[in-house]
């Protein structure tokens, strides 16, 4: 019946249609030729030319590009937030464009902190009053913000003033054991292990007023160094999901949100003004083990006699921040992402925090364009990262993960951070341990830059006296969200222990230029490692992951928790040993399997395939690691092998930081349960690692 509504068409097909049919059969043969052919001509030549490509990244090094990348970076300070950061995130982003990469920019609407008003002064007993300083002195105050710590309360206090060493609790157990009563006094914290925010938490703990932080440095003791306070990583409004504009905030006296800040206010000082405030007081006498590394020239911890009057004025604000990205598309597996981050957010010029970072990524984005010039595209996709407002708590990253949680967490090979690339001399890295074997062979192809004859891999052995990697167990840079949060294997590197200029307003050009790499040569060679590990991810047709240094680490934290709980009966670590033989086994297996799979049948489907399930077991195996639940009191972080360490009772012992906690808590309980409830928690994420290895169901 429809027929008969049908228009007049000629039964007979027209000549017309024979011949699009005839076209359209010839594309889709040609098509699959092309793509299969091509595909397979890739596949052999990416693994023919990747030495080639990863020699002529190397022998592109330019220090004099890098040296002017960070000049250009630190004209001006750039806290996020500012205005001026606006002109870096420019820079940052035009870069990338002229590299000729596919760029975007993601915007967040987050709280950031900023002060309004400060006053610091002495009172003494004989009616003299003497102002401190709260700047740096002989510095610009016009462009430069003032030193404070992001997110403390405001507020004023009126105190006597006392010295509490680090402000860890067995500082205070020292002077409560004298009888000393601190309530209502002003602290004077000398900056040691633990963080800003622990500081100010255990000093409100204690009763006191407000917090004084200073650092000791060798020479620079009119710097300040500013800092967060902010407990946990990201914007305080939107903990667990992403500050997306018109998104859910929570309200500022949302309970989530109070306890994300201390309680009670700080600042920081420079080591001058505390010398001052040292040299005034009287008291009790400094403990002995308190000297070894005190430099000030003091001799009592007071309280008082003198009195601190300190006011902190500050305010927290809606902030839009930015952070940038350069993707350079996977040819044959767009959908694997191996990501370079580093932050561009300075507290002031940020020339080594964290722009010498920054010099550097935007060199590897130079030096990945001239590759694509010639010929190279990866295999899998390339994303360079340039993170806003991580000094105010990882802030951008830590929303960009969790926007991408769902993408990253099944499709990000890896995340490789720089922050400081160069601090002085001596190169440092910390790495996830299945990552530790790739990094070891990356080494050996760059440079050492501080001798003729050396490459950087036989620098780094002779200076720790053989390998030290080191391991991502604090929550101090971008990687924290992409490991912790996220569970994607990830490497932290730098050159150079620590600097005197850290977050002051001293960390500018001229100072990396006199003091941490006049020639830019440790610049090189960050970025040389971080360029080829980039090139290594993306590239090797199995992904370079061992998961038997895995298993390795993992028997040396069971040995060190051994002797940590030697005579406890009731513990057993049996469950973790026993997780741990069988990922012994399933890594075997796999490094099997990677041998058999590296041959040379690179453009066979049936390969390329079996290649494919291979490297997803291998890149899931880390997200086992990773408890829903996540860390007792701080369950944002969801890694049970790496996170942030309890510092109750200093940040020392942190192998498996949920096991560790409950056994500090122990000491002082004697309640062994929790304990080992946090053993098992940690043999069956481990248990999980290896049912994602063997990649079948059980
Ligand atoms: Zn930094």
């Amino acid at each position: 019946m429809a027929q008969s509504f049908s228009p007049n068409i000629p039964r007979s097909k027209s000549p017309f249609y024979t011949f699009s049919l005839i076209i359209i059969i010839f594309c889709i043969i040609l098509f699959y030729t092309l793509h299969y052919r091509n595909n397979s001509l890739i596949s052999n030549k990416t693994s023919q030319n990747a030495n080639l490509f990863r020699n002529t990244f190397i022998s592109s090094a330019d220090n004099s590009t890098i040296s002017d990348y960070l000049r250009t970076l630190t004209l001006h300070p750039h806290l996020a937030g500012t205005p001026p950061a606006d002109k870096t995130i420019a820079y940052v982003l035009n870069h990338f464009r002229n590299s000729g990469f596919e760029t975007h920019v993601k915007e967040y609407n987050v709280l950031l902190s900023y002060p309004i008003h400060t006053s610091l002064s002495l009172h003494f007993s004989n009616g003299a009053v003497k102002e401190i300083p709260i700047t740096e002195i002989g510095i610009d105050q016009d462009s430069i913000v003032t030193p404070y710590h992001a997110y403390s309360p405001s507020g004023s206090a009126y105190g006597r003033a006392v010295f509490v060493n680090h402000g860890e609790e067995n500082d205070y157990a020292v002077l409560e054991s004298q009888g000393m009563k601190l309530a209502g006094c002003v602290a004077l914290v000398r900056r040691g292990g633990l963080s800003r925010n622990a500081v100010v938490e255990k000093a409100a703990e204690k009763g006191l007023a407000a917090v004084l932080m200073y650092t000791e440095t060798e020479g620079f003791n009119n710097g300040v160094e500013r800092g967060t306070v902010l407990k946990g990583l990201g914007d305080p409004l939107t903990p667990g999901w992403a500050g997306i504009d018109g998104g859910e905030k929570l309200k500022l006296d949302d309970e989530e949100v109070v306890k994300r800040f201390p309680t009670i206010p700080s600042i920081p000082i420079s080591a001058d003004a505390a010398g001052t405030i040292l040299r005034s007081l009287e008291g009790a006498r400094l403990p002995y083990h308190w000297k070894e590394t005190l430099k000030s020239k003091v001799g009592r911890v007071g309280p008082g006699p003198i009195m601190i009057n300190f006011t902190y004025q500050g305010e927290k604000k809606m902030s839009t921040i930015s952070n940038v990205f350069a993707v350079i598309r996977g040819y044959e597996e767009p959908d694997r992402f191996v990501l370079l981050g580093n932050h561009r957010d300075a507290w002031t010029y940020g020339a080594v925090d964290p722009n010498s970072g920054t010099a550097a990524l935007l060199d590897i984005a130079r030096r990945y364009s001239l590759l694509v010039r010639k010929g190279w595209s990866p295999r899998r996709t390339i994303v360079l990262c340039s993170w806003d407002a991580e000094e105010f708590g990882m802030v951008g990253s830590t929303e960009w993960v969790e926007d991408n949680l769902i993408n990253l967490g099944s499709k990000a090979v890896a995340y490789i951070n720089v922050d400081c690339a160069v601090q002085g001399p001596g190169f440092i890295a910390s790495a996830t341990p299945q990552l530790d074997d790739l990094l070891i062979e990356v080494t050996k192809k760059v440079k050492d830059p501080d001798s003729s004859d050396m490459t950087l891999y036989e620098k780094w052995v002779a200076n720790n006296k053989g390998i030290k990697i080191q391991r991502l167990t604090g929550a101090d840079s971008d990687f924290a969200p992409f490991l912790q949060h996220a569970g994607i294997p990830s490497i932290d590197m730098y050159y150079g222990e620590d600097f005197p200029v850290y977050h002051t307003a001293f960390d500018s050009y001229a100072w990396i230029t006199k003091y941490a790499d006049p020639y830019f040569q440790r610049h090189v060679a960050v970025t040389g490692v971080w360029g080829l590990l980039g090139l290594h991810f993306a590239d090797e047709l199995i992904l370079p992951f061992n998961y038997l240094s895995y298993a390795a680490q993992l028997q040396e934290y069971v040995k060190v928790l051994g002797t940590a709980l030697d005579n406890i009966a009731s513990i057993s670590l049996h469950p973790l040993v026993t997780s741990i033989e069988e990922l012994v086994e399933a890594a075997k297996k796999a490094e099997d399997e990677k041998k058999e799979l590296s041959s040379e049948k690179a453009g066979d489907y049936h390969f390329a395939l079996k290649r494919r399930i291979l490297n997803d077991r291998l890149m899931f195996a880390e997200r086992g690691f990773l408890d829903p639940q996540g860390l007792k009191g701080k369950e944002w972080f969801k890694h049970l092998i790496y996170g942030p360490p309890s510092c109750d009772y200093g940040c020392k012992e942190a192998v498996f930081p949920g096991i560790s906690e409950a056994a500090s808590r122990m000491t002082r309980t004697k309640e062994t349960e929790t304990v080992q409830h946090e053993i098992w928690r940690v043999a069956r994420a481990i248990q999980r690692a290896v049912y994602v290895l063997r990649g079948d169901l059980t």
